[in-house]
């Protein structure tokens, strides 16, 4: 029985990783390729944000059964904006206190229903051993104690102490490291945990600490790596200069594989799978491209960021190149969607109506409806009841089949995010070349940025080598956990 090793490289796109396959910068994708299947088309979820992507990867669900809204989200529980950590000056505004316990306790622990479950525990139920490196969603049966840094720990008045769950094996950088007496300064080098390299949570810990787990003879049926240093680099540089990037990527993997002795060795040992999180999409230098919500929205009484929720209008989570608007006050949603419906650097106003959504877009009259259920399929098998102006969402009518264009599986996924909750929001997007601008949070002019349902956000690659076992096509994000689940019961592996 082979072992399973996922890489998650965030923010890795087909056109850059197609690229460097023709330059030949790449050769350890290349060889994973050669000796395996390569799809430049799987479709993630949306918002394209880490928080909500892994999730649906780890649970196979999109937002609205996994009840992860994003990366920044408005809790009417808690009357607060959750951030999981999206930029130091929003963090700082919101308290770190807040965003620490909301990234390493609640995401796992309480915003990720429990009516569903993660690929770590689905193995351990089946008796398998899994180990989850620096991944942000690892809920699972085993509890790992978490070991704050002095300082953080002073500064957060030692309140955040506590246990985490994850599988077997847990790393969070230097935050969580146990389960595994392999993972160790031995192993990793302590240059790689510094605070200046995010303590841990980068991309030659992450290599390091799988490689010392290939090393052990003890390596976990289920492996998980999350590398993350691709969508820094791409969020300053701009999708254009990700090549120089997607090489370092490279370089990791390669170190990875040396590890089996023969790269021949490592397939023969191991299922590889490479997939990505969210793509970006290129932004403008001029400051027309950041589309200000703060000015936007300055007729209404926003609550800001860190303020109590007293008399407050609306509520606003900025996800870069789209935003969860919250009407805190009933009468006000048809206003505020007018408002938004002006302005025509926005792409696509959508909120929820009766049991489905609708859709407007940004300087146009033009609007569309639709609701699972219905005539009309789509190519995933889902059946939808569409009415009003498709073109709304670039869609087209197939042979008795809705077809998607520049928004890849859009019914679905903005479905999926307008009912992650059960209370009145608004889901807006950019066009391309466009991102949201809100007071502390961070913007990527010349930059790349994500978030939107635009294909540039929400395409990206896989790569599956080691097992000849049949993806479903074309493929979906939320389809792998099903598929990894699938590999540990086909006994061809
Ligand atoms: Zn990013």
């Amino acid at each position: 029985m082979k072992k399973v090793i996922m890489l998650l490289v965030d923010s890795l796109m087909p056109d850059i990783l197609d690229d460097a396959l023709r330059h030949k910068t790449v050769p350890a994708l290349q060889f994973l390729i050669d000796r395996g299947r390569y799809w430049p088309n799987c479709v993630t979820v949306f918002p394209t944000m880490t928080a909500s992507v892994d999730s649906s990867l780890l649970t196979g669900e999109y937002p609205d059964a996994h009840k992860v809204p994003g990366l920044i989200w408005y809790d009417p529980e808690r009357k607060e904006i959750v951030n999981y950590i999206n930029g130091f000056w929003c963090a700082k505004q919101l308290g770190f206190h807040n965003c620490i316990r909301n990234a390493l306790y609640n995401l796992n622990e309480k915003h990720l229903s429990k009516q569903v479950t993660t690929i770590f525990e689905e193995l351990a139920a089946r008796g398998k051993t899994s180990a989850a490196i620096n991944a942000m969603i690892h809920r699972s049966v085993n509890k790992h104690p978490v070991k704050l840094p002095f300082p953080v720990d002073l500064a957060t008045g030692f309140r955040l102490r506590g246990d985490v769950s994850g599988p077997e094996v847990l790393t969070l950088g230097k935050l969580v490291e146990s389960g595994s007496e392999h993972i160790s300064e031995g192993n990793i080098p302590r240059r790689y945990s510094k605070f200046r390299r995010n303590l841990g949570v980068n991309d030659s810990y992450a290599v390091h600490a799988a490689k010392a787990l290939v090393r052990s003879g003890d390596q976990p049926d289920f492996m998980l790596v999350y590398l993350p240093d691709n969508d820094h680099t791409v969020h300053i540089r701009n999708p254009a200069h990700g090549e120089g990037s997607l090489i370092k990527v490279d370089r990791q993997i390669q170190d990875l594989l040396n590890e089996f002795g023969t790269w021949d060795d490592a397939i023969d040992q191991c299922v590889f799978i490479i997939i990505s999180d969210h793509g970006q999409t290129r932004i403008g230098s001029g400051k027309e491209y950041n589309i200000d919500l703060d000015l936007l929205l300055q007729s209404f009484r926003v609550l800001q960021l860190g303020e109590p929720v007293r008399d407050q209008e609306l509520a606003v989570a900025n996800n870069e190149r789209m935003a969860y608007i919250y009407p805190l006050k009933p009468d006000i949603e048809q206003e505020l969607i007018r408002h938004l419906v002006a302005e025509s650097r926005l792409d696509i106003i959508a909120w929820k109506d009766g049991k489905g959504v609708r859709v407007k877009e940004g300087g146009s009259a033009r609007e569309m409806y639709f609701e699972p259920g219905g005539r009309v399929s789509d190519v995933y098998g889902r059946n939808w009841n569409i009415s009003g102006e498709w073109k709304v969402l670039d869609l087209t009518e197939g042979e008795e089949r809705v077809e998607y264009g520049d928004y890849p599986d859009v019914l679905s996924r903005l479905y999926g995010a307008l009912y992650s909750q059960n209370i009145p929001v608004i889901v807006t997007t950019t066009r391309p070349r466009y991102e949201l601008k809100s007071k502390f949070y961070p913007t990527h002019l010349n930059g790349g940025s994500h978030g939107s349902l635009h294909k540039y956000d929400s395409l990206v690659p896989l790569i599956v080598a080691g097992t000849d076992h049949p993806v479903n096509e074309p493929p979906r994000l939320v389809d792998m956990k099903h598929f990894v689940v699938e590999l540990f019961e086909d006994s061809r592996i």
